[in-house]
């Protein structure tokens, strides 16, 4: 069984270093295309346009110059790496994060829904998954866990499979409704050659989101039934 199961592992694992690889190839690609505006205009230009789409006017929005391309639901901010920037790459991953922005502020439902499941992620990411991987590391394999750790993990793991839920439910499907409102705005905006290529980009982002996403999900399990059931005959 925990044999199955690894190599279920290495699999995704070297599905997602490939769709890693490959999406960066193509956001190499993307940074050195030029366009004649900066992606901050055309965030605007986005804004604009859509601001009947929202549930409400936003106007609480801050928009900031930061390391990473993102889009905060619990602060309203969207974070794009810099302003100046009139590559393909810089515009795509704006209009991404503009779509993000657009999809979750257009209903006070989906604001709601995706501000909670926001949270609940967080904080499997923050401390769930990490107290899976010290465990691993940590634990005394001769003596095996304790009645307590072995609790904890499990109410743990019943927390990282609602998470997990919550991510491929509706974490798939907002990176699905960012990227199509950053196409179609790309589709009317933009000339073919760079449409194609944000078509190829999008779904890349897609894949790779999708295969870590997958592998986490396949791999924590794994390591409580190691710890807490194989451990003995390893
Ligand atoms: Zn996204």
């Amino acid at each position: 069984m925990p044999k199955v199961f690894l190599i279920t592992i290495i699999f995704i694992f070297v599905l997602t270093v490939i769709s890693d690889i490959v999406a960066r190839i193509y956001i190499y690609q993307g940074k050195k295309m030029t366009l004649s505006t900066d992606s901050y205009s055309a965030l605007m230009k986005i804004l604009n346009l859509k601001q009947d789409d929202l549930v409400s006017e936003q106007t609480d929005l801050e928009i900031i110059e930061a390391k990473n391309y993102y889009y905060h639901p619990l602060k309203n901010i969207i974070a794009i790496n810099d302003f100046t920037s009139p590559t393909v790459h810089a515009h795509l991953a704006t209009l991404h994060e503009a779509g993000h922005y657009l999809s979750i502020n257009s209903s006070e439902k989906s604001r709601q829904r995706f501000r909670f499941s926001t949270v609940v992620i967080a904080f499997n990411r923050l401390i769930v998954i990490p107290f899976f991987v010290l465990s691993a590391f940590l634990l005394d394999y001769e003596k095996g866990p304790s009645t307590l750790l072995f609790s904890i993990a499990t109410i743990c793991i019943i927390y990282f499979a609602y998470a997990t839920i919550l991510r491929f439910y509706f974490g798939l499907a907002e990176e699905r409704r960012a990227s199509r409102i950053g196409l179609n705005y790309i589709e009317k905006n933009y000339d073919q050659e760079v449409f194609k290529f944000a078509k190829t980009t999008y779904r890349l982002f897609y894949l790779q989101y999708f295969f870590f996403t997958l592998l986490i999900a396949v791999a924590i399990p794994f390591i409580y039934l190691v710890i807490f059931f194989f451990y003995i005959n390893l």
